[in-house]
């Protein structure tokens, strides 16, 4: 890239360009997961659509790989690239709030934290994640699976509209009546079609929920996880909570005398009245010999940031993952097996019940597939000293080839490294070829290509 071009872009640029040369660089390519190690040459940080419309047209104009960063949590690094462009929208932080009509617009920067205050204010919330700093726009682009799943859906059942800028610098709204074709493909189908820079939300009376962790000794699973399986898919909606393995973190959120054993647990999230809640969970929550059960009324927002100071960013992170319909008694013996060698530390498995509202919207009706799996399975090796990369990574890939076998086939694209052309199918199944055919028409030369890449039919 010449300094011409360079010059060009800084002057229709209001937010700020960031290049190798200048002092912020280093902080300004990092992204969440401490072992992505990339270095763009150019790094657009914009302020607003005209930034977002000239940072496209000009990643075009000098055909520069270019990647899209949002809240940056992507396991496989996906929101930056090494010598290209990354258009970078963490600046872009506003939020309406419609009361009235009960939604919300929230722009490509903001992070679920950011959307959960301003919308608990109203006492609402729509459908996101887990952990609250993770970013509004890549985590509703792949879906969106968290604890309002089963009342409300994903994130993209919840999805009334995007403003986004397409390959060609075009600014468009996409929703079930402007480019809907456009609308289809960008719930599930991920960073594909275009930058989102706003998206618009329905929201829903969500302000206290009745949450927090049931845990049990990790050589109880057998009984524990086959009950779960069975309770929660019997559950009524407004009653959720995830499976999960993990070591007691040494924090005072957890008694002394349990830390760094090995737990399996359920994370507990219920919209319910507490009575109610607590009378849907009591029986499970008392299976076998609990550790721990610490489950009670809390803002929501307080729920969705809960696990935040475990996780800053900065640590090493892989990821595996796939769906599944149904934990028989031979995957549970294989999850005991591998949940009990995980290396010390933070590295932990979830399994998201993505049934319930989710369940209600068909399979080809957006992007999102698997609307017939019932659980969201995700494996992660976690450690802050990047000398133990390899072994988080092996202990993960292990376990996945174990479990893979008794998975529904393919994975949650959010919840996937960068695994190959084979994998993205396999999490689109029979929506690939529309998504190709989408591609092709909003997309033809694969501009937006850093991503669980659709390529253009
Ligand atoms: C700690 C942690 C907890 C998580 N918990 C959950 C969870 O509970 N539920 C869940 O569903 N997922 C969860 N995830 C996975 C998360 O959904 C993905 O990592 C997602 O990619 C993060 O989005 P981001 O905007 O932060 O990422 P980025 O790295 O910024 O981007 C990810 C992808 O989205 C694209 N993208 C980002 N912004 C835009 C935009 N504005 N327009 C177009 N494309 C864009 C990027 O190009 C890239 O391909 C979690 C991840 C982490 C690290």
């Amino acid at each position: 890239m010449n300094e011409t071009t360079m010059h060009e872009l800084r002057g229709k640029f209001r937010g700020e360009v960031i290049t190798p040369a200048d002092l912020t660089y280093d902080a300004a390519r990092k992204v969440y997961n401490g072992m992505i190690d990339k270095r763009p040459s150019l790094i657009a940080c914009c302020v607003d659509e005209a930034d977002v419309i000239a940072a496209v047209r000009h990643g075009r104009e000098s055909n520069l790989l270019t990647a899209v960063r949002g809240g940056g949590h992507n396991g496989g690094g996906l929101g930056t690239c090494d010598g290209g462009l990354v258009i970078d929208l963490s600046r872009m932080k506003g939020i309406r709030v419609d009361p009235a009509a009960g939604t919300v617009r929230v722009q490509g920067g903001c992070t679920g934290g950011d959307m959960d205050h301003a919308t608990h204010a109203f006492g609402m919330a729509t459908p996101g994640g887990t952990v609250s700093t993770t970013g509004v726009a890549g985590l509703t682009l792949g879906g969106g699976i968290g604890h309002l799943t089963r009342p409300y859906g994903l994130a993209i059942d919840n999805l009334l509209a995007v403003d986004m800028v397409l390959a060609d610098g075009r600014f468009v709204t996409a929703s079930a009546t402007e480019d809907p074709d456009l609308f289809w493909a960008v719930r599930g189908g991920g960073g594909n079609f275009g930058v989102v820079t706003s998206f618009l939300f329905r929201l829903h009376p969500v302000a206290t929920v009745s949450a927090g962790p049931t845990f049990w000794p990790i050589d109880q699973t057998p009984n524990v996880m086959k009950a779960y399986g069975e309770f929660i898919r019997q559950a009524p909606e407004d009653v959720s909570g995830f499976f999960a393995f993990l070591t007691v973190p040494p924090v005072p959120l957890f008694p002394p005398e349990l830390h760094g054993k090995k737990v399996c647990a359920v994370v507990w999230c219920s919209t319910a009245a507490p009575e109610k809640a607590d009378k849907a969970t009591k029986a499970i929550r008392s299976v076998g010999k609990p550790l721990l059960d610490h489950v009670g009324p809390m803002p929501f927002p307080a729920l969705q940031s809960l696990f935040d100071p475990l996780l800053p960013p900065d640590l090493q992170w892989y990821w595996r993952a796939d769906f599944v319909k149904e934990f028989g008694d031979a995957a549970i013996a294989k999850h005991l097996e591998h949940a009990s060698k995980a290396p010390p530390g933070l590295s932990q498995v979830h399994i998201y019940p993505i049934d319930g509202a989710a369940h209600r919207v068909g399979k080809s009706d957006t992007a999102f597939s698997y609307r017939d799996a019932n659980f969201a399975l995700v494996i992660v090796g976690i450690d802050p000293n990047p000398a133990n990369a390899a072994t988080i990574t092996t202990w993960c890939k292990e376990y996945f080839d174990a479990l893979h076998p008794y998975s529904a086939g393919g994975a949650y694209v959010n919840f996937m490294m960068d695994e190959g052309q084979d994998r993205v199918k396999a999490a689109f199944r029979e929506n690939y070829d529309r998504l190709a055919s989408v591609k092709k028409r909003y997309d033809p030369t694969n501009f937006f290509r850093v991503n669980q890449n659709i390529q253009p039919s």
